[in-house]
């Protein structure tokens, strides 16, 4: 989908430059847009990139994008995922259902990069935005309190355009972190993965079911989706040196590891490396780092452009804050310190499954499914399993659980979220407060004290209406 015809020209200032329109830039855009904040987003390419690299939305990702008018429409264009498999070619070991879910969403929306960008690139256009394609980001300078950012027009002529903020939406090669200064540690992998979107004769059993499954055999990790237009996605470990898998290569993986399928079409294949890294900053004084510029990882358990999504989801709200001047610039810290822990437990938790499914020695990988078969049926294993996945477990929550803590996510099937309002949740026995602009009010019942829920579906806080409203960081 093109968006370059008749784009504006880039103005002189804005409040917010968001670099880069992959699925955060696009996200936190239509949030902005949705809430009224002036911004510019550029891209250094002139459309969205065809391909599919992230295939799987989980749950939390579809409750946020349902806040800016995206999931109704990306859930009907993909394949609704029941649960995520571990299955030894031989049985199941470990099945998580996400059926189960306290969500709108119980499901993985299997649906490609390519699909959910255009869905939220349609829904910035609607909403009155646009992407000033073929502009790309060159370097930064300080112009306090903002930034003059120096930016290579199509044709090559550089611009200046000064901005209170700067967000580096600008995936794992971000040139806004490097121009930031901000490190990004970690590690980058030797093993190459095959990644390949295919069409088969024939589905076994299991692939019936829709499950997102992970083959463990001795032979070496498979892992095996569905994906919407009756293709099939499969990763697995490459022989050094593969560059663009062949049809027989990708049949060959599926014979050896995976299930007892035909291969009859490749739509498409290739190989990557694996990188975990977390910058040390997401917020560097008036730049911002959002997306795979602030983290990536193993691709296994699809998290990557779903934590990048909520990123933006988590950045949005903060910026509309400061710059209505409902909140001073310090709700921003907040953003760094809320989700580099997030992005630092994910790194670390798809390491462990990566390196877990790895396992080549027959006798370790024999050892480990017996493991996870066991594991399985201990009370709660898959229920963990299904809401780690599916994000739903995310909180910026300290203290420890009883009941709803500030910082929690707050369900919406408790809660509806159908905006970026803000939402104060009022018992049934006391009276409703007047709406305001940015606060939806609305009764709950079985609520023991009112609830203020931050416009991305945490709890801000709790207790009395009129108490809570005066806490309100909006207009
Ligand atoms: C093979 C593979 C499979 C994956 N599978 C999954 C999955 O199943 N689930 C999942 O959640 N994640 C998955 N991921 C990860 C996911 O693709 C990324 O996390 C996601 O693309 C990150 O989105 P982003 O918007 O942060 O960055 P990107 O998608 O990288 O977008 C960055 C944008 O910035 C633009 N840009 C870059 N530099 C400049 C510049 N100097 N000036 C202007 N524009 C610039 C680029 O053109 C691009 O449009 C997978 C990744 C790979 C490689």
């Amino acid at each position: 989908m093109r968006s370059t015809s008749a784009v504006p020209e880039l103005p002189a200032s804005t409040e917010v430059l968001i670099v880069g329109a992959g699925p955060a830039g696009l996200t936190l855009a239509a949030s902005l847009r949705q809430l009224g904040v002036d911004f510019v987003l550029i891209d250094r390419n002139t459309s969205v990139q065809p391909g599919s690299k992230a295939a799987a939305v989980q749950p939390r990702t579809l409750e946020y994008l349902e806040r800016i008018g995206v999931s109704d429409t990306l859930v009907a264009t993909g394949v609704r995922s029941p649960g995520f498999s571990l299955h030894d070619r031989e049985r199941t070991l470990l099945r998580a259902t996400f059926a189960e879910l306290d969500t709108p969403f119980p499901y993985v929306s299997l649906v490609s990069q390519q699909t959910t960008e255009e869905h939220l690139l349609r829904r910035l256009l609607e909403l009155g935005g646009t992407v000033h394609r073929d502009h790309r980001f060159i370097g930064f300078s300080t112009d306090f309190p903002g930034v003059s950012v120096t930016v290579a027009g199509p044709d090559g002529a550089l611009q200046a355009i000064s901005a209170r903020y700067l967000v580096g939406c600008d995936g794992v090669r971000s040139a806004v972190r490097t121009a930031a200064g901000i490190g990004f540690p970690g590690q980058a992998h030797e093993q190459l993965f095959t990644i390949a979107d295919v069409r088969l004769s024939a589905a076994g059993q299991e692939l019936v079911a829709h499950d997102t499954t992970f083959f463990l055999s001795g032979a070496g990790m498979l892992l095996f989706s569905p994906l919407a237009g009756e293709q099939y996605r499969v990763v697995s470990p490459a022989p050094p040196g593969q560059t663009e898998p062949t049809p027989s290569d990708v049949q060959r993986l599926l014979t050896e590891r995976g299930p007892q399928a035909t291969v009859t079409e490749v739509i498409r294949a290739s190989t990557y490396r694996v990188q975990e890294r977390v910058a040390e900053q997401f917020r560097n004084g008036p730049v911002l780092l959002v997306g795979d510029a602030a983290h990536t990882h193993s691709p296994a358990g699809a998290q990557g452009m779903n934590t990048g999504i909520q990123d933006a989801g988590n950045l949005a709200w903060k910026l509309h804050a400061v710059l209505t001047g409902a909140a001073g610039d310090e709700l921003l810290d907040s953003y760094h310190a809320e989700r580099h822990p997030v992005a630092a437990e994910m790194v670390a938790f798809t390491a462990l499954f990566a390196k877990m499914a790895s396992v080549r020695d027959p006798v370790a990988a024999r050892l480990r499914n017996g493991v996870l078969a066991a594991a399985a049926s201990a009370p709660g294993a898959t229920d963990w399993i299904a809401t780690k996945l599916s994000e739903l477990d995310v909180s910026y929550a300290n203290g420890p659980a009883c009941g709803l803590r500030v910082g929690d996510r707050v369900p919406p099937t408790v809660v509806p979220g159908r905006d970026l309002r803000w939402t104060l949740a009022v018992p049934e026995t006391e009276d409703l407060p007047q709406q305001r602009r940015n606060l939806g009010v609305r009764h709950v019942p079985d609520l023991d004290e009112a609830l203020l829920v931050r416009p991305d579906g945490y709890l801000f806080a709790c207790g009395k209406p009129t108490e809570l409203l005066d806490h309100l960081p909006t207009s």
